[in-house]
């Protein structure tokens, strides 16, 4: 159960989750907390501190010098440090799964296999709030950094049991923290302190304004994306349809890089359109408990945002392929065709497991909706010629591009990185170590002609 046997601690008497400063578990003196919402039952299921801005402070003071000692320890002994925390991860992923079913509605299956150690460090976002902070904390202390973490409210629970088991691994005091809250009260203050030197962020629109905020430090940004599917004449139409499917409807499409708008030839779209929809029909509506493949979506308002984007579909005359169906946060799968540009999920990121079709009568279309997106993050094209999916790729505005397969993360050690509004700089093992080291050169000159050629 979560915050029971060796996670105890992590939980105060009165059941809310303590924050971590400085090596030790406690509660904040503001007596607050933080609800956070069950999205299957819409009622509440955790409770976390909401932590004041001097602990903030103390939480960054206590990082420094803790950071100072680290940067002296030997790359063995981080990395020794590293691996035991990755396999006491490993030994208590039970709990945390559990909190990604009752936080996040996260399918039993999927939250599971997002406890192994991954990568990299600060604020990671609700869909992946235990995969996306380690794949931000591990690069970093591998570096010499410390860490101060701002989990996501819906997941911080599951976030603090990950943390609890760095705790367990025998982290020096001080050199990982993690302050809970809502971002929206102590976001900025702890983004704008002088004492960060260094932000990794994920999540959506809210990066755009951090990186206005946070002034001369270095930034890393994986924000959000409209991720294309561009489907030619001469594509393995079947393949093209299983992934659209698990492309647009994995964890209900709440994924950066799930697939969020459908560009195919009209010449085979009433062909792709009835495979698609075949297999949305035998997806699974329901709880997170019973693995089901459409979950509740994380808030209250998140339905709503997604309720808006396909109201002004209908509206607008797109052709459903379901009828559209809501109950609480959990909304049914919905396949829109027809979709035209005058609608707003044609350019919007919906979070959510509804997907439009637009169809397009030449590739030339297809690469200008992709590049006429202030998104750039992944996007996908399905082809048997690969000489054509090559030049379709280097058109495609996009970080990353995969052929003949649906967008995706990819191993922790790909690089990774959006463009445009998708996000600043790259992800990945190597390229978040090279991103968390500061480089400082010293040049040694001479005088001339004090020394002599021998
Ligand atoms: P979000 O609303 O932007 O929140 C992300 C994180 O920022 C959360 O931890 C949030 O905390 C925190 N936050 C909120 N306001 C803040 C502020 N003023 N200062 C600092 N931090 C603040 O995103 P989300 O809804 O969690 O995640 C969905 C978005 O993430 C989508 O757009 C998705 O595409 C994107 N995403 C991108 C990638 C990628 O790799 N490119 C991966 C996954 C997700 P609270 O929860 O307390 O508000």
């Amino acid at each position: 159960m979560a915050g029971s046997g060796v996670f105890a601690e992590i939980k105060d008497g009165d059941g809310v989750f303590r924050y971590y400063c400085d090596g030790e578990w406690k509660a904040s003196a503001s007596g607050k907390s933080v609800p956070i919402i069950n999205p299957t039952t819409r009622s509440t299921h955790f409770k976390v501190q909401a932590c004041t801005q001097e602990e903030v402070n103390k939480i960054i003071e206590s990082a420094r010098p803790a950071q100072k000692l680290w940067a002296k320890t030997p790359l063995w002994k981080r990395a020794e440090l590293l691996h035991r925390a990755a396999a006491i991860l490993k030994e208590h992923k039970a709990p945390m799964a559990e909190c990604l079913v009752k936080e996040i509605a996260k399918p039993a299956k999927d939250a599971v296999t997002e406890i192994p150690l991954g990568v990299v460090l600060a604020i990671p976002p609700f869909n992946y709030p235990v995969n996306l902070a380690v794949s931000k904390i591990a690069p970093a202390l591998i570096a010499g950094n410390s860490i101060v973490l701002k989990p996501p409210t819906q997941g911080a629970v599951a976030a603090l049991h990950m943390v609890h088991c760095f705790h367990l691994a025998g982290f020096p005091r001080g050199l990982i923290s993690c302050v809970t809250g809502k971002g929206s009260e102590i976001g900025d203050f702890l983004t704008m302190h002088p004492g960060v030197s260094c932000i990794s962020f994920t999540g959506g629109d809210t990066g755009i304004a951090i990186s206005k905020k946070a002034g001369m430090v270095p930034l890393q940004m994986e924000l959000g994306g409209k991720d294309a599917c561009i489907i030619l004449e001469d594509a393995d139409l079947d393949l093209a349809a299983a992934n659209v499917v698990k492309g647009g409807f994995s964890y209900s499409g709440q994924r950066c890089t799930a697939v969020k708008v459908v560009l195919v030839m009209e010449s085979v779209a009433d062909k792709l359109v009835e495979k698609v929809n075949a297999k949305v029909q035998k997806l699974t509506v329901g709880a997170p408990e019973d693995d089901c493949d459409i979950t509740p979506v994380v808030t209250e308002s998140s339905a709503n945002f997604i309720e808006g984007l396909v109201m002004d579909a209908k509206q607008k005359e797109a052709t459903f392929c379901q009828e559209y169906r809501r109950e609480g946060n959990l909304i049914w799968p919905l396949l829109m065709d027809h979709v035209r540009p005058d609608m707003r999920i044609a350019w919007e990121e919906p979070f959510g497991p509804v997907l439009p079709v637009i169809r397009i009568n030449s590739v030339e279309e297809g690469i200008h909706h992709c590049n006429a997106s202030n998104f750039g993050l992944q996007g996908c094209v399905f082809t048997r010629d690969i000489n054509k999916a090559i030049l379709i790729s280097d058109a495609m505005e996009t970080g990353t591009v995969q052929i003949n397969s649906a967008p995706a993360r990819g191993p922790d050690h790909f690089p990774f990185q959006g463009l445009k509004d998708s996000g600043i700089g790259s992800q990945g093992i190597t390229n978040s170590i090279n991103m968390m080291t500061k480089i400082k050169s010293t040049v040694i000159n001479l005088p001339t002609p004090s020394y002599t050629m021998g």
